[in-house]
């Protein structure tokens, strides 16, 4: 385990400490792990609190939720474990006035053992206290019919509704009442990819293959209700969606507000990869989305998933969603429907139409293209080794940019004019520039494009004229990259491929020494690109930008002598 943390005992209390100074506006209650509005002595009499909390592990949730329009206060326990009940007291003493206070508690037992306990016991002090239980967890609902259902990310919509609603001033008991609605009409599922890692626990709570997930998985590392093969994003996300849509309830008027939650590592293009498909599927359903929300709102640590929840809306829910607060970590989002299903089908299918040149007519035409497809077929091939040396000596992505590249060229081989050598080269420059990418992209592109030019100049394709195109685009990546043969870069396979082929001594014997300049890249020092970070640290892996070049030109070479 790898963590920032100094003792993993006192993670969650150095963790309240830290939030205290990162946010003015909420504080800490001595003696208890709650934290509590700063202004809670002020607002007392004129609202009904609301007190959220449960394990630690969840963050933002649940201290990131407080303030104006959201939590009053948050009671925190160990990881995964509830509060204990003296910790829940002494937040409702905290900040109840008269008005009393709202509990909104995640279904699980211990939870509601301890939160129950408290507000018996503050009742029985003379302060109003109800409770709220969130069980949005459609997963289980079948599997546990005792314990009911979960407490999953919705429940930071309802945090948001009855805050809202007791900022306007309602009572206890409306606002009570608010919150269960809206509870009727939540449903979440979440799926898995990887468990969480507890500082205390230092290993994943479960264990998952490569191409396994997790579906319903709980918030507390317990595993889910099905463990399936991974599927690709949309179609995970339909089956989410058809759980959610079995079960859920949300209201005649079709109404949703859509929250996609990270469990903890989700990276933020998967967020919206995910909301790009889950909007227009809902709105095809005959919903309107009237808002969507994506990021972390209630973590399980360091899980790598998704839930997603859904919230039936009407024009009250609405507007206590978009109602402002002055919480932390509840996303200030603009207050518009999401785009419509045309604005982002129409964005979708900008693919471009393929121009087609014809086949090439004359033998040269028709090397070229067999040239051209070997090279491709042979650096799509080469797409894991050219990752491992990227990987060793730079940032890994070059064996899949030239795999891309190499496709987008096969692609586009029809539209080039294959007859036409100079221009075909250039063609391919075209190509390479944009598909390729990285530094790879820009100098490729200049290789090709002086290239074409230098033997369009000189009118016709001689073994001497190829040398001295190649020669001269050479030149080009020296000039825009600054490189010179022997910096360690794909010029130290280019060169001695150049050199050889104007001694005269053919294709075959100049591609072993652009093979030769490639492996003697592992003993050179790297002064340019990536690689030049690491100095050292490279030392007897290969460049991979010159081991590329050494297998496209070998490959280049068979095709001509096979033909
Ligand atoms: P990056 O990821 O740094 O943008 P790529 O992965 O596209 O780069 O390509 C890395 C290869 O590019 C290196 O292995 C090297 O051969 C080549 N390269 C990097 N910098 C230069 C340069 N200035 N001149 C020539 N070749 C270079
Ligand atoms: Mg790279």
């Amino acid at each position: 385990m790898k963590k920032f943390l100094n003792r993993p005992e006192n993670a969650v209390e150095e963790m309240l400490q830290g939030l205290a100074v990162l946010n003015p506006g909420v504080a800490r209650l001595p003696g208890h792990k709650v934290m509590l509005r700063a202004d809670a002595e002020e607002v007392r009499a004129q609202q009904a609190a609301v007190i959220s909390g449960g394990g630690s592990g969840h963050e933002p949730a649940h201290a990131g939720y407080i303030g104006a329009g959201m939590l009053s206060a948050a009671v925190s326990g160990a990881v995964f474990t509830s509060p204990d009940t003296d910790a829940i007291l002494a937040a409702i003493r905290a900040v109840a006035g008269q008005r009393g206070a709202l509990l909104v508690v995640k279904n699980y037992t211990g939870d509601r053992l301890n939160f129950r306990l408290a507000a018996e016991i503050a009742r029985s002090e003379g302060i109003p206290v109800e409770m709220i239980i969130v069980s949005d967890d459609v997963a289980l609902l079948n599997a546990a019919p005792a314990t009911g259902a979960r407490g999953l990310a919705g429940t930071i919509f309802v945090h948001k509704i009855v805050g809202a609603a007791a900022a306007e001033g309602r009572t206890l008991a409306e606002v009570a009442e608010i919150g269960r609605a809206a509870i009727d009409s939540l449903a979440t599922m979440g799926v898995s990819f990887s468990a969480g890692t507890s500082p205390s626990v230092g290993r994943p709570s479960f264990e998952l293959g490569e191409d396994e997930m997790e579906l319903g998985l709980g918030i507390h590392g317990e595993p889910g209700v099905m463990r399936t093969r991974l599927q690709p994003a949309d179609e995970l996300s339909d089956t989410l969606l058809a759980e959610i849509l079995k079960y859920g309830n949300f209201g005649d008027e079709r109404r949703l507000a859509v929250m996609i939650n990270n469990l903890g590592a989700t990276t933020e293009m998967e967020l919206a990869v995910v909301a790009r498909h889950v909007v227009p599927v809902l709105e095809r359903k005959g919903f309107t989305v009237e808002r969507v929300y994506a990021g972390t709102f209630l973590s399980s640590l360091d899980m790598a998933g998704i839930s997603i929840s859904l919230l039936g809306l009407n024009d009250s829910r609405l507007h206590w969603l978009d109602a402002t607060t002055t919480a932390p970590a509840w996303p200030n989002v603009l207050r518009q429907r999401p785009q419509t299903v045309e604005a982002v089908v129409t964005t979708n299918a900008g693919t471009a139409m393929k121009s087609s040149a014809g086949p090439p007519r004359t033998a040269a035409g028709r090397a070229i293209e067999r040239a051209i497809r070997a090279a491709c077929q042979t650096l799509i091939e080469a797409e894991s080794e050219l990752t491992e040396l990227d990987r060793v000596t730079g940032d890994g992505d070059l064996g899949t940019n030239m795999k891309r590249a190499a496709s987008a060229v096969e692609n586009q081989l029809e539209s080039y004019p294959l007859d036409d050598i100079p221009a075909a080269l250039k063609a391919i420059g075209h190509t390479l520039r944009h598909e390729l990418g990285g530094s790879s992209g820009a100098l490729y592109g200049v290789l090709f494009l002086r290239g074409g030019n230098v033997l369009k100049e000189s009118g016709s394709a001689t073994v001497a004229q190829w040398a001295d195109a190649i020669e001269q685009g050479c030149r080009a990546i020296g000039e825009s990259g600054g490189a010179k043969p022997g910096d360690r870069t794909m010029l130290d396979a280019l060169d001695p491929f150049v050199k050889s082929l104007k001694i005269g001594d053919g294709l075959s014997a100049a591609v072993a020494e652009a093979t030769k300049g490639a492996e003697a890249t592992a003993r050179m020092k790297p002064r340019l690109g990536r690689s030049s970070y690491l100095g050292d640290r490279v030392l007897g892996s290969p460049d991979p930008g010159a081991v590329a070049v050494a297998i496209w030109l070998r490959a280049v070479c068979e095709s001509l002598h096979a033909g």
